[in-house]
């Protein structure tokens, strides 16, 4: 296990954009793993558990090294800033929870405003130009702040959650498209995916 964590920078390059969002991930991340005294994930070392799937996911996923695929990133949807990270080889377990009493608009508390007005393309080029260069602003602050303002960090007991594990598959009786048995369902008796259990009127 390798101990130097990654920059912020190759966040940057992985998620392909910078943001605050990301900016609060790597910092969550990074404080965890100073906390749980580990490198980044090789094979499963660490689990990480995350209530939200915004942008700060993405630094979660570079400095950690859990991933969707390995089964070691775990997706809650809470719709919580909070993640959780577990260092399976030692048991130490740390909760990482952005505070109540943080918020963007501490950093710049107009931001919000132009944000809506590029969300909903109503601002001028030089309100784009400006928000960029704020948000910019606003990243490099929560970079430099001590990371105890931005988030509430406490060890906690987790038990220790077992490896990804592997399904038996069966056939989708609508589909014929093969889905792991623990996400099948049943519709009318037949044993189907959860697409194909759904309403067909979303229209994809
Ligand atoms: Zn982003
Ligand atoms: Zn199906």
């Amino acid at each position: 296990m390798t101990s130097e964590i990654k920059t912020f920078e190759e966040a940057v390059e992985f998620h392909g954009h910078t943001c605050p969002g990301l900016a609060l991930g790597y910092r969550a991340a990074e404080a965890a793993l100073q906390e749980i005294r580990s490198g980044r994930d090789k094979d499963e070392e660490i689990l990480a558990i995350v209530e939200n799937d915004a942008c700060g996911i993405d630094a979660i996923q570079v400095l950690t090294g859990c991933t969707i695929g390995k089964g070691n990133l775990i997706f809650r949807d809470y719709g919580k800033h909070v993640y959780t990270f577990l260092n399976r080889t030692t048991g130490d377990a740390v909760r990482v929870a952005e505070r109540p009493d943080f918020t963007l608009d501490r950093i710049d508390d107009t931001i919000g405003l132009l944000r809506s007005k590029v969300m909903q393309n109503t601002a001028t080029p030089d309100e784009e130009k400006e928000f960029r260069r704020r948000s910019g602003d606003v990243v490099k602050k929560i970079l430099e702040m001590p990371a105890d303002k931005i988030f509430s960090i406490t060890h906690v007991t987790l038990k220790p959650e077992e490896k990804a594990r592997i399904f038996g598959s069966v056939k989708c009786g609508i589909c014929g498209e093969m889905v792991a048995e623990s996400r099948a369902r049943v519709r009318d008796g037949k044993i189907v995916c959860i697409p194909c259990s759904e309403h067909y009127s979303r229209g994809w």
